[in-house]
């Protein structure tokens, strides 16, 4: 899926270890709070990828003519997710910042392998990064992007409804 989907995907995991943290301090809690974040985060972008998907940023071609067209409107996209993240979770930037950046991790490494020719040795999740694979399983562009802003819409409605409860408490 696009870079804001995964980003608010880990924004929503950073959120759920933070109720965790709030009420274990220490620095076991600390690890076992980072761990489990960026496993799920990893989780969650290769379960994310396995939905029917189509990459629309990429084509949105705002900047014609620029190389590097396709990351910069995925970055700029990113951006107001990122915002959501931050207001959100502002209070424990650590597990935050792990959380966003495992759920993009396998996206990362595609593009360090695809487009800046980083040996494939280094390449840890194969099956999703060694390829250029869009799984739309037939569906109309439409229902793909429907489906993946919803996604991303209910995860930004979550994101900011865990942080009031848990902020309440
Ligand atoms: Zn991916």
């Amino acid at each position: 899926m696009n870079s804001p989907t995964h980003v608010i995907a880990g924004a929503l995991i950073a959120q759920g270890v933070m109720i965790y943290r709030d009420r274990h301090a220490g620095p076991v809690s600390a690890v076992l709070c980072g761990v489990t974040t960026i496993v799920a985060g990893m989780v969650s972008h290769l379960a994310l990828d396995a939905l029917p998907h189509y990459d629309w940023i990429v084509y949105l071609n705002w900047f014609p003519g620029l190389s590097g067209d396709p990351f910069l409107c995925e970055a700029l996209c990113t951006v107001p997710m990122s915002a959501v993240g931050w207001y959100a979770g502002r209070e424990h930037p650590v597990i935050l910042g792990l959380g966003m950046f495992s759920a993009m991790y396998p996206d990362f490494e595609k593009v360090a392998y695809l487009v800046f020719y980083m040996p494939q040795q280094l390449v840890i999740f194969r099956a999703h990064s060694l390829r250029l694979s869009i799984p739309h399983y037939y569906w109309p562009r439409p229902a793909l992007i429907a489906l993946e802003l919803a996604i991303a819409g209910g995860s930004a409605a979550a994101t900011l409804w865990l942080a009031a409860w848990r902020r309440r408490r």
